[in-house]
């Protein structure tokens, strides 16, 4: 009698723990929940392939079983199913510029957890992201972050994080600046030469980060530039690891020696360099880097000045990309969000198709294109059979608008739900 009243006591906590958790929190679900079907939705398998009209995706142990027309795809009876009819189905988006830096992912082990999986909804699942790369922040916190997620404790995308940013000297704001701006305040390794460099990207890189963030000049006058050397030192020993780098250039000086100096992705536009010329394109080609646009950002930062100035900031970014796109230059999605307290990124949709990219080459930008760079292709980026079930499933057809890649119905990450919108 005793242990039927405790086991009953345990069943009625963990009944009220997945009340609680439902649907934001609880990854850790009974294993028929890992296989779904999504039904009669129009699937865009990858950036380069027809629509499929009136499609289903099975997924079993979370992965994709098998995608197709309704007619050609068999789904045992038992399995739960989604309507998708009307929505559209693509592959899981990446945002590959975003920080987890603002005051309220501090002391990230102790944050209730629908609290941390609800700012994580806020901030990405809502908007289709299951994977993210946090391009600088306090490792040991972000790393938190994902622990928290990868247990199953909550819901939330695959993040990876380069930690603290590589700065030169005095280049950082003042604390009380960082302060107003909502931001924790986090010591950054400040290098001067090729020694100091080499010393802080081993330093960041032993800390079990996924990359390397640098700044190859500072954001306010008079933009000093950080030597080639020591660039080329923290490039060779993150390459030396198969590790990226990342570089915020903000200068033409910035970006040209960030790309001699071998960095893989120029994570803004530089809208201050003015627009982009043949050889700073062919250099940026030649060196092969990727390019995260970052568009909406440049008019946020001026969204106390004049309307018209944030414009001409935003349009000589879009010019920036379009020449970048036209040269054939691969582009990542990416937004800055963290760094900016504006996520929707339905803005950023729209000024990359006027800087000329169609829907397929934005598709490519959230799906294919980050899948490849960060060396995940053959788990990540399309729908096809023996992948990861990331999925996003959308309330319209971004190749008539492509706001819709902001309207999602649902998120899905490893075959399980992490997001789904009110209808
Ligand atoms: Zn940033």
């Amino acid at each position: 009698m005793l242990r039927k009243n405790a086991i009953r006591r345990v069943l009625g906590f963990a009944i009220l723990l997945s009340g609680l958790s439902h649907p934001m929190t609880g990854q850790a679900r009974s294993a028929p929940e890992r296989s779904l079907a999504l039904k009669g939705g129009t699937i865009y398998a990858g950036p380069a392939e027809s629509p499929i009209t009136n499609g289903v995706v099975f997924i079993r142990e979370g992965k994709i079983a098998a995608v197709g027309g309704r007619g050609s795809v068999k789904v045992p009876k038992d399995v739960p199913a989604l309507n998708c009819s009307g929505l559209t189905i693509v592959a899981g988006f990446w945002n590959s510029h975003i920080h987890l830096f603002e005051r309220k992912w501090a002391d990230a082990a102790n944050i209730p957890a629908p609290e941390l999986a609800g700012q994580l909804q806020t901030m990405l699942t809502r908007y289709g992201f299951t994977s993210a790369f946090d391009t600088g922040s306090a490792w040991e916190n972000t790393r938190r972050i994902r622990d928290r997620i990868e247990s199953g404790e909550i819901a939330g995308p695959r993040i990876r994080s380069t930690g603290e940013v590589l700065v030169g000297k005095g280049w950082l704001p003042p604390e009380t600046v960082l302060k107003t701006l909502g931001f924790m305040p986090i010591p950054l390794p400040e290098v001067t030469d090729a020694a100091g460099a080499l010393a802080a990207s081993k330093k960041v890189l032993d800390g079990g980060t996924d990359g390397l963030k640098l700044f190859t000049a500072a954001s306010y006058p008079p933009f000093a530039t950080l030597p080639g050397e020591a660039i080329r030192a923290a490039v060779g020993e993150a390459h030396r690891r198969n590790k990226l780098v990342f570089v915020h250039p903000t200068t033409r000086d910035g970006l040209l020696a960030a790309v001699e100096g071998g960095v893989d992705i120029v994570a803004h536009t530089t809208p201050q360099s003015g627009p982009w010329d043949d050889p700073v394109l062919t250099a940026m080609r030649q060196a092969k880097v990727a390019l995260i646009p970052t568009l909406k950002l440049w008019k946020y930062l001026l969204r106390h000045d004049r309307a018209s100035l944030g414009d001409l900031s935003a349009q000589t970014a879009v010019g920036q990309l379009r020449a970048w796109v036209a040269s054939g230059g691969v582009v990542l999605f990416g937004t800055d969000v963290g760094g900016m307290d504006e996520y929707n990124p339905s803005d950023e949709y729209a000024l990359m198709a006027e800087a000329g990219m169609t829907f397929r080459q934005i598709l490519a930008s959230l799906t294919t294109a980050p899948a490849e760079k960060f060396g995940e292709s053959a788990r990540l980026g399309r729908i096809a059979p023996g992948l990861a079930a990331d999925l996003v499933v959308l309330n319209a057809d971004p190749s008539r608008d492509v706001r819709a890649f902001a309207a999602v119905r649902y998120a899905i990450r490893d075959g399980k739900v992490i997001y789904e919108s009110a209808r």
